[in-house]
């Protein structure tokens, strides 16, 4: 029996009603520790109690919803997605995937079926980093690998968040499930790029997270006034960084799967008359396939060398990040699949370009992804919009999923 189109229709309803809990007058931000996060929690906290669940925030501050299994030796299945925001957002990045999970917890019920397994459904406090700038520290807390270091780190006005987390309780350390038997952790997300919509599908299965490497390159000239020095003496910067991002773009292009970004560049010292004496690149490489991210971002650091080498130019090199990218569950995502079949849908796979709290959870458990098609794309925008008829299926996949589970 699929899920009744009104179900699917209250989860998009939700997530615009949930997107008018903001920190900021007439857009949707919502940060770590903040009112408007704690008013998220009492409102989705009373969607998950309609729902059957019980339901209480954890020691760093996550949303925690829960129904117990008949069998209690049977484990706990771990479902959801963040709750936080980035600025001026929009209303389903995050939120979907903790409103799915309530839905089909509450179809269960309908039902009056119950599973063998308990399930919990998280909704993490922390994702995005806009407060503090970290990464999933909610579902790091879960996972058990947030490094106590971090609960010194100050936002804009001093606090810390170590004083944050002081409010929900016992200290960070004690959200963490290490140690409990678990079945896995599932994740419903917009996909936040344009690749289901160009294959005409309302969902995907996610093949893996994209591992990411981030680093920035120097380039040194020499500066000198730009009517006096000819053409051809001259050791412009800028000149060589505008070659590195076009050969950043063109590797890219080049190799099937990876992503390679110029985000931020910048030619010094900034003005209309002088010669640009230094510039840097940032420089944002993603691949599902580790070897191959490791191998583009080689070349690249070798062709910067090389056309500084080609100017007179010094050209330095840093490594911000190296993320590797993380696989989903092979079994997990093989009941996925079936579910997906299961629902008479083609089954479409595709790897994630982004980041997401399943990347965090994949040191506490198993995880596997659902993406939902997304109007356009467009992510990280107010604009951000979801096909109530793709919530739907996504709603009958996840159903399917719990019931192959149990
Ligand atoms: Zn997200």
């Amino acid at each position: 029996m699929p899920a009744d189109p009104g179900r699917a229709e209250q989860v998009v309803r939700r997530c615009r009603e949930l997107a008018l809990v903001s920190e900021e007058e007439g857009r949707l931000t919502r940060w770590f520790g903040g009112p408007a996060m704690a008013r998220a929690n009492e409102l989705v906290g009373r969607w998950m109690a309609e729902a059957g669940m019980g339901v209480r925030v954890d020691a760093a501050g996550n949303l925690v919803g829960r129904v117990p299994g008949s069998d209690p030796r049977a484990g706990t299945l771990l479902l959801g997605s963040h709750l936080d925001t980035v600025r001026d957002a929009g209303a389903f990045d995050g939120p979907l995937g903790v409103l799915a999970a309530i839905e089909c917890v509450a179809l269960l019920r309908a039902r009056e079926l119950s599973l063998p397994f308990a399930v919990d459904v998280l909704g993490f406090a922390d994702e995005e980093g806009l407060r503090f700038g970290t990464t999933y520290l909610g579902s790091r807390a879960v996972a058990g690998t947030l490094d106590p270091a971090i609960l010194d780190l100050a936002d804009e006005h001093g606090v810390t968040i170590g004083e944050v987390v002081a409010a929900f309780g016992a200290g960070p350390g004690a959200a963490s499930r290490r140690g409990e038997r678990l079945l896995g952790y599932c994740e419903l997300h917009i996909e936040q790029g344009p690749v289901l919509e160009g294959q005409g599908a309302s969902v995907g299965i996610v093949t893996a997270i994209a591992g990411a490497t981030r680093a920035e390159a120097r380039f040194a000239g020499h500066a000198g006034h730009a009517g006096t020095v000819p053409m051809a003496s001259r050791r412009d910067a800028a000149c060589a960084l505008a070659e590195f991002v076009l050969a950043v773009e063109a590797a890219g292009r080049a190799e099937p799967g990876l992503v390679a970004t110029v985000g931020r560049l910048a030619a010094l010292p900034g003005a209309p008359n002088v010669i640009p004496g230094s510039a840097l690149a940032s420089l944002d490489v993603r691949h599902a396939d580790d070897a191959a991210r490791d191998a583009a971002v080689d070349a690249l650091r070798d062709r910067a060398a090389a056309i500084g080498a080609a100017r007179g130019i010094e050209v330095t090199w840093e490594t911000r990040l190296a993320a590797p990218a993380v696989a989903m569950d092979p079994a997990l995502t093989r009941e996925l699949a079936a579910a997906v079949a299961d629902s008479g849908i083609a089954e479409v796979r595709l790897a994630s370009g982004a980041g997401h709290d399943a990347v965090a959870l994949s040191e506490l458990t198993g995880v596997a992804m659902l993406f939902v098609r997304c109007a356009g794309g467009i992510s990280h925008h107010p604009a951000e919009s979801v096909d109530a008829a793709d919530v739907a299926v996504a709603l009958d996949v996840l159903d399917g999923f719990l019931r192959r589970l149990a």
